[in-house]
């Protein structure tokens, strides 16, 4: 299996530039596992699909799921990829290889974790800041229409905020300069992260289930549906920068009461 990988890896630096790929082709693995995991939310929203499963009742309509794809296109085309053409320079730079072998797990696994604590970090405090007045109002406020978040609405944010999130994103991966191939693993669980956290559904195999520390859907969708100013749950992946922060609290107390009268309704 590793091997039919390596060859599909050495026919992608055969046939392409590193410029290619760290632009054009980062770019084509990021819409694809993008679009192909925030459909299916649309599509349960839309038939009806797992009700039960679904944290708020109301129901996104056709029109605005349309707007959000649309915008997202947009934006993807004329910011995404115009600032992964602009910041290739950096990311060779500070040391990005294409080149077989192909990095071990034991490399490639810390520094996916660093990227995803470091990243946690910079998300909350990023995002703490997008919730002062006067950026709420300018830029953050566009990623908060959807007070009711399905899993494409991870990415519809202000060019300003896209900026911003791609910073956090890339900053691990710049200060490590990795292999490609650990660059776009990490591209895709954050991806997968964080439009498994907008997608509106709590489902019994939900990864918050069984990660500790993990935040996850129930945890960003009580972000959306507050008022700016009470929001709280500012992280981007994990739960302890709120708890340690006294950010959580609103939605602590939340999950109390509903336990209680879970509870009450057993007994
Ligand atoms: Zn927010
Ligand atoms: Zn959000």
């Amino acid at each position: 299996m590793a091997s039919l990988f390596e060859s599909f890896w050495q026919y992608l630096i055969t046939n392409f530039s590193d410029f290619q790929l760290a632009t054009i082709a980062t770019f084509i693995v990021h819409e694809s596992v993008f679009f192909l995991s925030g459909l299916p939310s649309i599509v349960f929203e839309r038939l009806g699909l797992f009700s039960k499963y679904k944290i708020q009742k109301k129901i996104n309509s056709p029109g605005s799921h349309e707007r959000c794809i649309l915008r997202l296109i947009l934006y993807h085309t004329c910011v995404n990829l115009p600032v992964m053409i602009v910041s290739y320079p950096t990311f060779k730079y500070m040391g990005l290889k294409t080149s077989l072998p192909l990095p071990p797990w034991s490399v490639v696994l810390p520094q996916i974790l660093f990227y995803f604590i470091l990243e946690d970090f910079v998300f909350y405090w990023g995002h703490r800041v997008l919730h002062t007045k006067w950026l709420y109002k300018h830029v953050h406020c566009i990623h908060h229409e959807y007070a009711t978040p399905f899993g494409l609405t991870s990415e519809y944010a202000h060019p300003a905020e896209i900026l911003f999130l791609g910073f956090a994103t890339i900053l691990g991966p710049a200060l490590t300069g990795p292999h490609l191939f650990t660059l776009w693993l990490w591209m895709i669980l954050r991806v997968l992260e964080t439009v498994e956290a907008h997608s509106g559904y709590h489902f019994p195999w939900s990864p918050s289930n069984f990660l500790p520390l993990y935040g996850g859907a129930d945890f960003h969708d009580y972000h959306h549906r507050l008022l700016y100013t009470k929001s709280g749950n500012y992280a981007s992946t994990f739960v302890y920068m709120d708890w340690l922060f006294g950010t959580d609290q609103g939605y602590r107390r939340l999950k109390a009461l509903e336990k209680e009268r879970k509870e009450s309704e057993q007994n």
